[in-house]
């Protein structure tokens, strides 16, 4: 089924009417970011795996390629992972980006070495000592100039690769200070929206100084954490700095930035500090799993057009589809909503689920 096909489907009319249904900033964002392009996210753990000679890198490339995937998100724990792709994504005619976990990081030898790097919560608990939901909980502090730098340097290790077409950032928030509703189930913690003390980042020395040069409050100390609306702003500042940094490192290589965040503007902004509308990015790629927000499919279109709109053409949004959630009839149709909602493309996580069974449902959609 073709874009203009599916839209019918919808019972939308032509490909003249979609101009209307579509709106003003989808139409905008759409037209701001030439052509269009799909990602995807490729996890080296799953299949290949590390042990694999090259053989099935190249298999995977290939296909994705004839699957209509432009560029692969590799991600990257050890660099020889990128030693191994990097030539065979060259000749597999595939754009490859160095996909990092950017602020959660429980390496132990960091960890002991600079116990300060790492976020406190609400109530003077440093995530070391009681991490929040799980053990690898371990978050890094955006506030701290210690944190920006060896940031920058794990982004300059991948900017070293000539071939290499960029740097993605993934986990380039705080801790989620609430659940997503699928998540909060998990745990045995408070079922609400409240903004609770002990999941609520970062307290650390810096971000309290930081805090109180500009306001004279210390945030420890104030009555309305969860409502003050300049601690708010503190802390999407603090992200937003590293994002703009490693935008100019990234450029100075003439290479691209990219980013993973939360679905929409407003849940990125109220769980995890996210303000990506106001950062410096090449594209955005919001990770739409309905199934984490309890959403039916047509969330997806929804989620989309909140972040077009919000973006107004600033720079693309690639709409991020969880296949392990959606049935290749499925993917189908939120590769309809997402486009028809202004994305610029779909980013699928991950590649290695991928096959011709999606392929089916997706070609005459992305194509
Ligand atoms: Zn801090």
């Amino acid at each position: 089924m073709k874009k203009r096909d599916f839209i019918k489907f919808l019972g939308f009319g032509t490909l003249g009417t979609v101009a209307c249904v579509t709106g003003i900033a989808g139409c905008f964002s759409r037209g701001s970011s030439g052509e269009r392009k799909n990602w995807a996210w490729v996890h080296p753990l799953e299949q290949p795996d590390n042990t694999d000679t090259g053989g099935e890198w190249e298999k995977l490339l290939t296909n994705l390629k004839g699957w209509g995937v432009d560029s692969v998100l590799l991600l990257v724990r050890e660099k020889s992972i990128v030693d191994k792709v990097l030539p065979i994504a060259v000749r597999t005619g595939i754009e490859l980006h160095g996909w990092i976990i950017t602020m959660e990081y429980p390496d132990k030898a960091t960890m002991k070495e600079h116990p300060s790097w790492y976020v406190v919560n609400g109530r003077g608990e440093s995530c070391i000592d009681k991490p929040a939901y799980i053990d690898d909980y371990r978050w890094l502090c955006p506030s701290n100039p210690e944190v920006i730098e060896f940031t920058k340097s794990r982004v300059s290790e991948l900017c070293a690769y000539n071939e290499l077409a960029g740097v993605h950032l993934d986990y380039i928030r705080y801790p989620d200070v609430i659940l997503a509703p699928a998540h909060r189930k998990l745990y045995d913690i408070p079922q609400d929206e409240l903004i609770h003390p002990q999941f609520d980042y970062c307290y650390c020395d810096i971000c309290r100084a930081g805090f109180e040069q500009i306001s004279g409050l210390d945030p420890l100390m104030i009555s309305d954490q969860d409502t003050n609306e300049a601690w708010r702003e503190f802390r999407h500042n603090s992200l937003t700095t590293v994002v703009n940094e490693l935008y100019g490192l990234v450029h100075k290589s003439n290479k691209i930035l990219s980013a993973a965040v939360f679905p929409t503007p407003g849940l990125s902004k109220l769980r995890v500090r996210q303000d990506w509308v106001n950062w410096k990015l090449d594209y955005v790629m919001p990770m739409i799993y309905q199934k984490y927000e309890s959403k039916p499919v047509e969330w997806i279109g929804t989620a989309v057009r909140e972040g077009t709109g919000a973006l107004a053409g600033k720079f693309p949004l690639l709409s991020g589809l969880h296949l392990y959630q959606l049935s290749p009839e499925e993917s189908g149709m939120a590769a309809g909503l997402s486009l028809d909602a202004g994305a610029s493309g779909i980013a699928y996580f991950t590649g290695n689920k991928m096959d011709e069974n999606y392929w089916k449902q997706l070609k005459n959609i992305i194509s």
